[in-house]
């Protein structure tokens, strides 16, 4: 079987869509997953498609601030995004384009068998709740649910919340991203399950 690292280097090698014409650097993700948790967005921003890593810009500072105020080390998640290459103009990913990177998200999940993954934002939540046949019409339908289903032979519970970029759009929500991430990351949750 790959190991991470060498699936890291094929994404980083991959012209599977035409994203990669445009791209500056692929962002396949990062962290330990020690925890057994991972966190996924939509696609890289500019920052990211610049330094090659997730979340490292304006939404990325927000997502580290509040890990911080959990007392939860970013490094001991693994942190990556359902497109690997930026959209130009940060537009939201295709279906097409989703569709492509998705095997690379499947294999990141064989590889690290979290027990949970968090899925922040509209794109992820449908790339990944799709997964286990379920189907998003708005994050607001499913934001603050979990959701227990197998993913690449793994068991997991899929857990949805905004995606920081539109909490910093809309500040109002930055309570309520908070508290779902307490609960995701803390074990708790448990009441959360449909
Ligand atoms: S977005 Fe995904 S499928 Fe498209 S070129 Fe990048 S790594 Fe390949």
């Amino acid at each position: 079987m790959y190991t991470l690292e060498q699936l890291h280097e094929e994404i980083k090698r991959c012209t599977r869509c035409p994203l990669h014409k445009t791209r500056r650097n692929a962002v396949p993700g990062e962290g330990s997953g020690r925890l057994g948790i991972m966190i996924v967005g939509e696609a890289p921003g500019s920052s990211e498609d610049e330094q090659g890593r997730p979340f490292v810009g304006a939404a990325g500072s927000l997502l580290n601030k509040t890990l911080s105020t959990l007392g939860v080390e970013r490094g001991d998640l693994y942190i990556t995004n359902v497109v690997k290459c930026r959209p130009p103009g940060n537009r939201t990913p295709t279906r097409e384009e989703v569709a492509a990177c998705l095997p690379y998200l499947l294999r990141q999940i064989e590889i690290l068998r979290p027990r949970r993954i968090i899925a922040l934002g509209a794109v992820s939540a449908g790339a990944l709740l799709g997964l286990i046949g379920r189907q998003v019409e708005r994050v607001g339908d499913v934001r603050g649910k979990c959701f227990r289903g197998k993913v690449a032979g793994v068991d997991v519970e899929i857990c949805v919340t905004y995606h920081p970029a539109a909490v910093l759009r809309n500040p109002r929500l930055r309570g309520t991203f908070a508290e779902d991430l307490a609960a995701f990351l803390g074990g708790g949750g448990l009441e959360r399950y449909f």
